[in-house]
């Protein structure tokens, strides 16, 4: 074993024990699973350092992979074993994927975002996974040519239980799911089919993204289960011929906005809308940021700063015109 990988198994260990024993969850399978995945390589380079700390991280996307602990409790709720058949909705980063294929026969994921299905189905191709499959799609509607599932996850929160996800689980099958409004109190409820009624609980409070359902097919009870591969999210494009533009501003983000992960965050937003520029800590408490691209890129960039990452609180943004530096080259934590 290298030096690395020893270091990782210690920190993974850590975790299990100080995030996740010392808080109740006594499932011995769903620990050994916790202890062997290697969080690390699910989350963007620059956060690996953080990856078995006690919180969810930016994957990009304005979306998180979720606190570990989060992630056992799920697991755990769901009681699932070798002869069990998994759908999992919002696969994100694929760590979650990752737990539930340690202890499952299949587990099949759906993510609404194609960059994160990709990288998450190549991180669990690189380690070797053969019992995960993903799509790109709504998983409001379920995987319906798959179905029944033993146990359906959702990591992403919703007003309701999809009717679709409750009938595709088998008899004795459950599913976990955060009820609420996006970043408010939500509740981790559990249900249970047995027969044709279905017994619901509450477990405990948590804060998820929002489960984001495909407008298109929200009326139609029929549409069939898992979408066909669709485009990215959208990404401010020029017409060809189109004049070129630039906008350059610079930027001061006030409120609660060091110490959660907002640069890197940016960092990941701005290199997704293709903009130039850095994010800095300011000696204030408050983040600069200088931001250099198309217009369009840089307005969707100032709407993503006026709501940061989850863990950040912005009151206020400041922004002005700033000349442009023609000496970047990509997007930095600076
Ligand atoms: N378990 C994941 C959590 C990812 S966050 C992890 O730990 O990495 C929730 C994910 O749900 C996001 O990636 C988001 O894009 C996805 N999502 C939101 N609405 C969805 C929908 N209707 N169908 C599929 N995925 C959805």
């Amino acid at each position: 074993m290298t030096a690395g990988a020893s270091e990782t198994g210690e920190r993974r260990h850590l975790m299990v024990e100080e995030q996740l024993v010392r808080r109740g969850i006594r499932d011995e399978d769903v620990l050994a699973a916790m202890r062997s995945v290697p969080r690390h390589l699910f989350v963007p380079a620059g956060l690996a350092p953080e990856a078995y700390a006690d919180s969810p991280l930016p994957i990009g996307h304005g979306q998180t992979i979720s606190q570990p602990y989060m992630v056992a409790l799920m697991t755990s709720l769901l009681e699932v074993d070798v002869r069990s058949r998994v759908l999992e909705i919002g696969s994100g980063s694929g760590y979650q994927t990752a737990v539930l294929a340690e202890l499952a026969g299949e587990v099949y994921s759906i993510e609404r975002l194609v960059s994160l299905e990709e990288a998450a189905r190549a991180a669990l191709a690189r380690l070797g996974y053969h019992n995960t499959h993903t799509v790109i799609g709504d998983g409001t509607q379920g995987w319906r040519e798959e179905a029944p599932f033993d146990a359906i996850l959702v990591a992403a929160a919703a007003p309701e239980a999809p009717p679709p996800l409750l009938e595709q689980l088998a008899d004795g099958g459950r599913l976990v799911i955060p009820l609420g409004r996006p970043s408010r109190d939500q509740t981790l409820m559990v249900y249970e089919r047995n027969g044709d009624s279905i017994a619901e609980r509450s477990e405990t409070r948590c804060r998820f993204v929002p489960l984001v359902p495909d407008k298109r097919r929200e009326e139609g009870p029929a549409a069939v289960a898992a979408a066909p591969r669709k485009a990215a999210a959208p990404r401010p494009r020029r017409a060809p011929g189109e004049e070129v533009t630039m906008k350059t501003v610079s930027v001061g983000v006030h409120g609660r906005v060091q110490g959660v992960y907002y640069r890197a965050s940016a960092r990941l937003e701005g290199e997704r809308l293709g903009l130039r520029g850095w994010a800095h800590n300011a000696s204030d408490g408050s983040v600069a940021l200088h931001l250099q691209g198309d217009p369009a890129a840089v307005d969707a960039m100032l709407a993503w700063c006026r709501e940061g990452p989850p863990a950040a609180r912005v009151s206020r943004v400041e922004v002005a015109d700033a000349a442009t530096d023609e000496g970047l080259s990509g997007f930095e934590v600076r």
